[in-house]
C-alpha cells in the first residue's frame, strides 16, 4: 500500500504535515445498527436527536455540507459500531456552499498534477456517479469544453491537456474548431478540450440523501446548533464518563460530549481551527460568485457545459455556461469580495467579518497585487450585462437582453498570510492541548470540493483512524 503524504502548502507557516493513506479500503457494513432510538419525522423524512438524549458520542463532525455529511457517512459506513453525530448550524443540511454552486461533476482537468485536488477530484468523479446510480440521485453526463478563442488561449490550453492526462481525466479529447460544433452547434472557437465524463447534478440533493442514510447507520443530526467552542469536559457527574468522553462542544442551545472531532464548517473553518488553538492563517475570505439566468427561449442553446481557458494566476475557473438539472442555464459566476461570510447579495454586510478581512495582512497584500482583477469583477457584477461581452466569444447568439440576474454563492477561499490564495484542500490539527488534539479540520475545500466529497471522506476518516485508533473503539 503506497503511503500518500500531504505536505500542506502551508507547512512553511508550522500548519502541520499529514500523512494519509490513500489506497485504504473498506467493507460496507453488512449489518444496519437498528437498537437506537430514531425519532423519525416522516413529513420530510427527518429525525432528530431530543433534549432528552445524553448525547455522547465516539465522534462528531461539524458542518452539514456535502463534505462534513460524506465524512460522517463514511465513519459509519468503516465503523458500524461507533455512536457519530453531525451538527449543523442552519436549520437543514447544505444551505451554503453546497446548496449556491455550479453543479458540475468535474473530471479532474485543471488541477496540479498529484495535488489533493486533483488525486481526490478523479477519484471523487467516480465515486459520486456510483453513488447516484446507487441511490437512485439523478444526473447528466453532459460533458464539458474548455474552449480557446485565440492563440494565446491555445497554448495555454495545451498546458490543460497536459494536466488532464496527467491527472488520468477519463475520456478528455481535443477538438478543433471544426469538431466543437459537433458537439455543440452554437458554440464558437479555435480548440477545445472535451472531457465527456463531466456531468451536472444537484449537490444540495446527494447531501440529503447522504444524511438520510447516515441515521439509518444509526447517526444523530442535530440542525440549529451552532458550536461556539471546544473544551475539556468537566460537566459529567462521573470520573469514568469524564475520561471517555474528554471533549465537550459547546453550542448555542446545549453540549454534545465525545472522544474526537472533525470540523468541515466550510466559510467558518478558520473561526473554528482558531477555537482548538490552531493557528489563525489560512484564513477564510468570502468571495461571492454571481449567476446571470439566460431567458427561457434560448435556453436551447446551450446543453453542454462551456467554459473559457481560465487565468492560470486564480483558482477561479472563469465564468461560464452551466446547464442546471431544472433544465435552466446558468451562466457565471464571477469573484467579487463578500462584505459577510454568508453575504449573497451586496447590501449583506457584517462589520465583524469585514473588518477581519480588510486588516489581515494576507488580504491587504492580495488586494495590493490584484487591485485591477478586482475592481474589473466588481465593475462587472454592478454592470453584470458587461459579463456577456466575455460570453458571446463563444455562443454569439446570446445578446444582453437574454439574461438576467441570477443567484450567488459564496466561496470559501484560504488565503495565507502572505497574500497567496491557498490552492489545495488543507487540513490541519494542534497537537499541543488537549482539546486541540482531538479535532481534526479541515480549512480548505474549495471547488472542486463538492465533486471530490466522497474521497475527501475516506482520506479524512483513514486519518481518524490512524490517529485515534477507531478501530480499537
Ligand atoms: C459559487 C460556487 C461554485 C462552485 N461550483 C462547484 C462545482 O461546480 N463543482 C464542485 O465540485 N464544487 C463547486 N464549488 C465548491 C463546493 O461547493 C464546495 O467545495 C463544497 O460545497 C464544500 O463543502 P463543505 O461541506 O466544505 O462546505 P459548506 O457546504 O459551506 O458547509 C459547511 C457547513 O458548516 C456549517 N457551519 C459553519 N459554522 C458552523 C458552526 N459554528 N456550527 C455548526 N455548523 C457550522 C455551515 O452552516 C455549513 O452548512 C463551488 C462553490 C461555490 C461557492
Amino acid at each position: 500500500m503506497a503511503a500518500f503524504t500531504i505536505v500542506s502548502n502551508l507547512k512553511s507557516r508550522n500548519l502541520m504535515s499529514v500523512c494519509f493513506n490513500l489506497n485504504a479500503k473498506y467493507t460496507t457494513p453488512a449489518v444496519y445498527q437498528n437498537e437506537r432510538r430514531i425519532v423519525r419525522d416522516w413529513k420530510n423524512q427527518r429525525h432528530y436527536s431530543t433534549d432528552e438524549d445524553p448525547c455522547l458520542y465516539d465522534v462528531v463532525v461539524v458542518g452539514g455540507g456535502i463534505v462534513g455529511m460524506a465524512t460522517a457517512r463514511e465513519l459509519l459506513n468503516q465503523h458500524p459500531t461507533i455512536k457519530v453525530a453531525l451538527l449543523e448550524k442552519e436549520k437543514k443540511l447544505a444551505l451554503h456552499q453546497t446548496g449556491h454552486n455550479s453543479g458540475v461533476i468535474h473530471a479532474g482537468i485543471y488541477y496540479k498534477p498529484k495535488s489533493l485536488k486533483a488525486t481526490l477530484c478523479v477519484k471523487g468523479l467516480h465515486l459520486m456517479y456510483k453513488y447516484c446510480d446507487s441511490n437512485n440521485i439523478p444526473y447528466k453526463k453532459c460533458g464539458k469544453l474548455i474552449v480557446a478563442t485565440d492563440k494565446t488561449e491555445c497554448e495555454q490550453l495545451d498546458d490543460l491537456i497536459d494536466r488532464g492526462k496527467k491527472n488520468n481525466v477519463p475520456g478528455m479529447r481535443v477538438l478543433e474548431g471544426h469538431e466543437i460544433k459537433k458537439i455543440e452547434p452554437n458554440c464558437k472557437g479555435v480548440r477545445a478540450i472535451w472531457s465527456p465524463h463531466t456531468g451536472i447534478i444537484n449537490y444540495a440533493q446527494v447531501t440529503e440523501s447522504m444524511g438520510l442514510e447516515f441515521e439509518d447507520l444509526g447517526g444523530d443530526i442535530h440542525l440549529n446548533f451552532k458550536v461556539t467552542g471546544f473544551r475539556t469536559n468537566k460537566s459529567s457527574n462521573s470520573e469514568s464518563e469524564r475520561a471517555q468522553y474528554p471533549l465537550e462542544i459547546v453550542g448555542n442551545k446545549k453540549c454534545v460530549k465525545t472522544r474526537y472531532a472533525v470540523v468541515c464548517a466550510g466559510l467558518y473553518s478558520d473561526k473554528l481551527a482558531v477555537m482548538t488553538g490552531c493557528k489563525r492563517s489560512p484564513k477564510i475570505v468570502p468571495i461571492r460568485g454571481e449567476y446571470m439566468l439566460l431567458n427561457d427561449k434560448k435556453v436551447n442553446l446551450v446543453s453542454r457545459n462551456i467554459y473559457p481557458v481560465p487565468n492560470p494566476k486564480y483558482p477561479f475557473l472563469g465564468v461560464h455556461f452551466t446547464p442546471r438539472m431544472d433544465g435552466s442555464v446558468w451562466l457565471g459566476p464571477n469573484a467579487v469580495l463578500a462584505f459577510k461570510r454568508e453575504g449573497y447579495r451586496w447590501m449583506d454586510f457584517s462589520i465583524v467579518d469585514f473588518i477581519g478581512t480588510v486588516t489581515y495582512p494576507g488580504f491587504i497584500k492580495l488586494a495590493a497585487k490584484n487591485a485591477k482583477f478586482g475592481m474589473q469583477e466588481m465593475v462587472k457584477s454592478i454592470y453584470f450585462k458587461k459579463q456577456v461581452d466575455d460570453l458571446r466569444k463563444f455562443i454569439p447568439d446570446v445578446t444582453v437582453n437574454d439574461v438576467k440576474r441570477g443567484p450567488a454563492g459564496v466561496r470559501a477561499q484560504a488565503l495565507d498570510s502572505k497574500g497567496n490564495l491557498v490552492d489545495d484542500f488543507v487540513f490541519d490539527l494542534n497537537e499541543k492541548t488537549e482539546v486541540g488534539k482531538r479535532v481534526l479540520h479541515c480549512r480548505n475545500a474549495p471547488s472542486p470540493g463538492a465533486t471530490s466529497s466522497l474521497a475527501i471522506a475516506e482520506l479524512i476518516v483513514q486519518r481518524l483512524n490512524e490517529q485515534f485508533n477507531l478501530c480499537m473503539l
